[in-house]
């Protein structure tokens, strides 16, 4: 008999029934170090009282109105966003997929309206992830997502990601924009080189196209800047964001430039739930933290600690991993092992972490993680490396 919940996910037969900052307790009273953090989403990590605060408080106001009317606290949070990014205009919405799907409307809708309605393509990585709706799975090129969901939709070019020659070689007269994740986290915490998101925005400015990023994982303070690509000191023309945007209530966002959001007038999209005033008033409480001073530092220090203490696994245990990958707090070691043996060795040491594609585990500490945590999940990470070498 098919179970009550409709069984999407293998899921490890784990329960929580409480968290504090990097600690998950287990209904069966064990604690773990998350660093799985809900896949980057639990930013700030467990219940952080900011958030409790806005939250409880909120809710004793207003939780939802519709966007039939104004939401202060989504002009608040936008203003914001727009203070520390590439964006003039934030749509709402309450998921990643939700924001990548709105972000390959936009790229159509701009071209439409400037003129070159024939332009409705999409540049995409392989290896990418962009969400699971039918346009982000087609996105995304994953066969074991598209598997028994034909046909796909026919509307992205998929090329090796990190090869401009090759982006340069799949444009056609109907390309309409260029979209990546500035790290791709599903498909192994593989990062973009920095020189890579440059040349990409040339070709886009080239070729007359949008440059869309996907921050879903890899934005909002997960590298050590509130976005990924601020490093390579280039600008998309449009990015979705979603993750660690709520801290774990859903929400995601579409930020764009005035000229790509163009043709996104009254009418043009929509979400009812998007923006409601409880997810605002969470964000708001994210976003104040994120950008108070000393936070980003503390992100990068944090992942500095991670990064080093990783290298010097990889080199001790080099019959178990074989490599580190990513940047700021979102790290991952690529495995020699199955991956899958690993983790679960890790889950009965006590520590979470994340499985990702290319044998990979991904280790996405919470933004708000402390040296002795990190030590900590250094030292059992140690442990079950060496219980597998044995
Ligand atoms: C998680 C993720 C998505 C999809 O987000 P959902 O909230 O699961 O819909 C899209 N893009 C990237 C890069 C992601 O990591």
């Amino acid at each position: 008999m098919i179970s009550a919940v409709m069984p999407t996910y293998a899921r490890a037969d784990l329960v929580f029934e409480r968290g504090e900052g990097s600690y998950l307790f287990s209904t069966d009273g064990r604690r773990f170090i998350d660093f799985a953090s809900g896949v980057a989403v639990n930013a700030l990590g467990h219940c952080h009282p900011a958030m409790v605060a806005a939250l409880k408080s909120q809710a004793d106001k207003l939780w939802h109105c519709s966007n039939l009317y104004r939401v202060p606290g989504q002009e608040k949070v936008a203003a914001k966003l727009i203070a520390n990014s590439f964006a003039d205009t934030v749509f709402f919405c309450n998921s990643g997929a939700e924001a990548m799907e709105g972000v390959i409307k936009l790229c159509r809708k701009y071209q439409t309206e400037t003129g070159a309605p024939e332009r409705y393509r999409v540049i995409t990585a392989i290896e990418a992830f962009h969400g699971r709706t039918l346009a982000t799975i087609a996105a995304g090129g994953q066969a074991k997502h598209l598997k028994g969901f034909e046909p796909m939709v026919d509307a992205f070019d998929r090329v090796p990601f990190g090869d401009l020659e090759a982006v340069r070689a799949a444009i056609t007269p109907e390309t309409a924009a260029i979209l990546v994740e500035p790290i791709q986290g599903e498909g192994g915490i593989r990062p973009a080189t920095l020189d890579y998101l440059r040349g990409l925005r040339k070709i886009a400015d080239d070729n007359g196209l949008l440059l869309a990023f996907d921050e879903v994982q890899c934005g909002m303070g997960r590298t050590g800047k509130l976005f990924a690509h601020q490093w390579a000191g280039i600008t998309p023309d449009v990015m979705g964001t979603a993750k660690g945007l709520g801290g774990g209530f859903p929400v995601g966002a579409i930020m764009a430039t005035e000229k790509a959001a163009c043709g996104m007038v009254a009418g043009t999209h929509g979400s009812t739930f998007g923006g409601n005033p409880l997810a605002m008033a969470v964000a708001d409480a994210v976003l104040d933290v994120m950008l108070a001073d000393g936070f980003m530092e503390h992100v990068r220090k944090m992942g500095d600690l991670l990064w080093t203490g990783l290298g010097e696994l990889v080199n001790k245990h080099a019959s178990v991993l074989e490599e580190r990958r990513g940047a700021g707090l979102m790290q991952g070691v690529k495995c020699r092992v199955p991956s899958t043996e690993l983790s679960k060795k890790l889950v009965a040491n006590g520590l979470l972490t994340v499985g990702a594609g290319d044998n990979v585990i991904r280790i996405l500490p919470p933004l708000i993680v402390e040296p002795a945590q990190i030590a900590e999940a250094l030292d059992i990470l140690n442990r079950a490396c060496a219980e597998l070498a044995a």
